[in-house]
């Protein structure tokens, strides 16, 4: 199915070439069927989630703090979507705390744990998102010992590695459940056998993996994990960090004592019910989105790799259902990006909050790839609403694209 997003705005101005581009104007409407295709930026909000949303907004104003009957009929909101995302993850409701979003779960989850427990260093995996990377840097500045794991060339985090470094004195590892770039998907439980057995806290950032693969936190055996609700068709600005009962994590925000006092504030109640509720969609529909998504996904693989010359895949065989990262040779990924924008067509190089930045992936550098090679590639994700018309005319459009490109006439 496509989707209707109003056309970017003209002049565009992406990326490093910093040059302005006029898109033609559609002439006549305000939006146009765009073919989307960068289901790990963000997705279009459910309309279930939408009409829970709006009830909320409309019925229930209240304070969750307040005893009162308005703010107890909040506070029920609040403890239903705790159930429903704990649900996702194989949690307890209590170990939920909400967040603002993935990026704030991972500040707390790397900030906390050093916070309790002064001097030890921190571990995680140089494929991290910059969620987790800049609060790393962060904490090195201020003194902090931070190792950073390598990666193979298919972006699977090196475990021999993980195995040398964690001594009693680390205090966090952090590998994430899947990448955002490749959609590389980690081997946490792994990971997470070699941090517990050194009494170091698990984290895993799992903001990509949730609504795509099965998660449950007591077989990955992590004591934190991050999600995000924007990334499984829910509202922007909501997320929410597991917190195993026990784990030693300190309080990074101050003034109040909502959360279990990790995340003080009053609740954004509309926000944590639509993301209640497309927790609540992503557990019911995920093996059958994902079966269905699986194959689309190989069917537009397949095709752009046999059409196509010069093209290989980034992130190895172990991948979200999901998400093709892919090369293409002597091409500039940006280029990629805008000529695909203007035939209508939404994808991404990589991670949306760096999309601005010169710089390419540091996912594909980590992987052994040289600036050129990393700038060539292109992220395609697909989702919920991706149709098998839609991916026909993906494969006819990055053929066409490609071309145009490359010089070829048709
Ligand atoms: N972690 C990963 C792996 C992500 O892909 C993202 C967003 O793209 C984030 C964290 C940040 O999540 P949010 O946009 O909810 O702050």
């Amino acid at each position: 199915m496509a989707i209707l997003i109003p056309m970017p705005p003209t002049p565009i101005q992406i990326g490093w070439w910093r040059l302005v581009f006029r898109a033609k104007a559609p002439a006549s409407e305000d939006a146009v069927p765009m073919l989307y295709a960068d289901y790990n930026a963000t997705t279009p909000l459910d309309p279930e989630v939408r009409a829970a949303m709006n009830e909320a907004l409309d019925g229930t104003f209240g304070n969750p703090s307040s005893m009162h009957s308005a703010g107890q009929a909040a506070r029920r909101l609040v403890d239903r979507a705790r159930a429903q995302v704990a649900a996702l993850i194989g949690a307890a409701a209590d170990e939920i705390v909400f967040t603002s979003g993935g990026t704030e779960a991972d500040n707390l989850a790397v900030l906390g744990a050093a916070e309790a427990a002064a001097g030890k260093q921190i571990v995680a995996s140089a494929v991290e998102h910059k969620a987790v990377l800049d609060p790393c840097a962060y904490l090195q500045k201020q003194g902090r010992a931070v190792t950073l794991l390598p990666v193979d060339r298919d972006g699977r985090a090196d475990l021999a590695a993980l195995e040398a470094v964690v001594k009693p004195d680390v205090a966090l590892v952090s590998l994430m459940l899947a990448n955002n770039d490749t959609g590389t998907i980690q081997p946490v439980a792994e990971a997470a056998r070699i941090a517990n057995a050194c009494g170091a806290l698990m984290h895993t950032d799992a903001v990509q993996a949730a609504g795509k693969v099965p998660i449950d936190v007591k077989t990955l055996g992590v004591s934190l994990l991050s999600f995000s609700s924007h990334k499984i068709h829910g509202p922007k600005g909501v997320g929410a960090l597991f917190v195993r009962y026990g784990a030693r994590l300190a309080s990074v925000f101050h003034g109040g004592r909502q959360e279990r006092l990790l995340r003080p504030g009053t609740e954004n109640v509309p926000g944590i019910v639509g993301f209640g509720k497309a927790c609540d969609l992503a557990r019911t529909r995920l093996e059958n989105d994902a079966r269905r998504v699986a194959q689309l996904r190989d069917h537009f693989e397949t095709q752009v790799l046999a059409r196509v010359g010069g093209t290989r895949i980034n992130g190895g065989k172990d991948r979200l259902p999901n998400t093709s990262n892919i090369a293409f040779a002597g091409l500039d990924g940006e280029a990629m990006i805008i000529n695909l924008d203007m035939m209508g067509m939404a994808v991404s190089t990589g991670a949306a909050c760096s999309s601005a930045d010169k710089t390419p992936s540091h996912v594909l550098l980590a992987m052994g790839q040289s600036v050129v090679e990393a700038r060539s590639s292109v992220r395609f994700s697909f989702g919920r609403d991706t149709s098998d018309e839609d991916i026909a005319r993906a494969i006819e459009l990055v053929v066409q694209a490609v071309n145009l490109l490359r010089g070829v006439r048709p």
